[in-house]
């Protein structure tokens, strides 16, 4: 089924995010975490694509074969970076060859130094816009984008990172997947300001728990924000206490998840980290007030 009509349905979908492996271990952790978490039966799981283009053939080979040897319905990330335009159409016919219908365009990042200048492969795309475009054209795929609730770090203001975001949606892509955040009002505030521009493209949030203190750091590299400061003294004040830091970490996840619920999102797609206890202590909460 095509993602983009899953999260259309009045139920919230659930999601899980992984990452292309970088060694043998990490690649039985994987599939150990992967075998765990599909009895949770979520509606989907994606595989990232390596920053800077690395992990291209794992992605595409790992995204392959969970749609071929689980039950799960997988969705591949693809980025533009260091690709020409034909190499692209290559990696986008080899998922199509092995029947995988949702891919998530994202622009991706330069590698190295993430905040350097973003340099266009020579005969490549400028824009996760044109790479939407680009899987239109070439099948029938369900495409997702990428979300900023913070706005994303090289947009110069709100105003401009909405309009950019929206002709994404208007290029094609069916659904759109948030950066990580940690306040719900974040994502509340972008879905308004998406919604008020006139575009009805389903957001649905992308969520992490803080696990430990350098997930903290970790989480305002990644989402270009400042980790939001009402929560960063609570968990600054069990700072020497790691399973406090944990518990914290899921409380919080669980219950900005079941506000983002009770709002009415579209679905969560949690990243895992390749790791399944975070995500299922989370679930199990949202799953238990789902039963109350
Ligand atoms: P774009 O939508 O192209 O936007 C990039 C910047 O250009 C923005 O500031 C935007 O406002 C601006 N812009 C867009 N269009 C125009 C225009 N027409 N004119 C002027 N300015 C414009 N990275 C990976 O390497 N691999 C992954 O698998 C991966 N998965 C991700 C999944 C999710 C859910 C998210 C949120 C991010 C993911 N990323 C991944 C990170 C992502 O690649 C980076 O954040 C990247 O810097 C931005 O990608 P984008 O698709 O939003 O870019």
């Amino acid at each position: 089924p095509a993602i983009g009509e899953l999260i259309r349905r009045p139920d919230p979908t659930f999601s899980f995010e992984f990452m292309p492996p970088k060694s043998r271990e990490g690649e039985q952790l994987l599939w150990q975490t992967i075998r765990e978490l599909e009895t949770l039966r979520p509606d989907f799981v994606s595989i990232t694509y390596g920053a800077g283009g690395s992990t291209r053939d794992t992605t595409v080979a790992v995204t392959e074969r969970v749609a071929t040897e689980t039950t799960l319905l997988p969705m591949a990330h693809l980025t533009a970076v260091g690709h020409s335009v034909a190499e692209l159409r290559n990696v986008i016919g080899r998922l199509a060859g092995a029947g995988i219908r949702n891919v998530l365009a994202v622009r991706g990042d330069p590698p190295g130094d993430p905040n350097a200048e973003w340099v266009r492969h020579p005969e490549g795309v400028l824009y996760a816009e044109d790479l939407v475009r680009l899987l239109r054209e070439s099948g029938d795929f369900s495409v997702g984008v990428a979300a900023f609730p913070y706005k994303h770090p090289r947009s110069a203001d709100i105003e401009s990172d909405t309009l950019n975001f929206i002709r994404k949606c208007r290029a094609g892509a069916d659904f759109a997947i948030t950066q990580m955040f940690f306040e719900a009002d974040e994502y509340l505030r972008l879905r308004d300001r998406v919604a008020a521009a006139g575009c009805d493209t389903p957001i649905v949030p992308g969520v992490m728990p803080v696990l430990r203190m350098a997930t903290i750091a970790r989480a305002a590299q990644l989402s270009g924000a400042p980790f939001p400061p009402g929560l960063l003294s609570r968990f600054e004040r069990i700072a020497d206490d790691a399973d406090g830091v944990r518990r914290l970490g899921i409380d919080l996840c669980s219950e900005m998840c079941q506000r983002l619920i009770d709002e009415g999102v579209p679905g969560i797609h949690f990243i895992t980290m390749n790791r399944s206890t975070a995500t299922r202590e989370v679930w199990q909460h949202l799953a238990a007030n789902v039963a109350a």
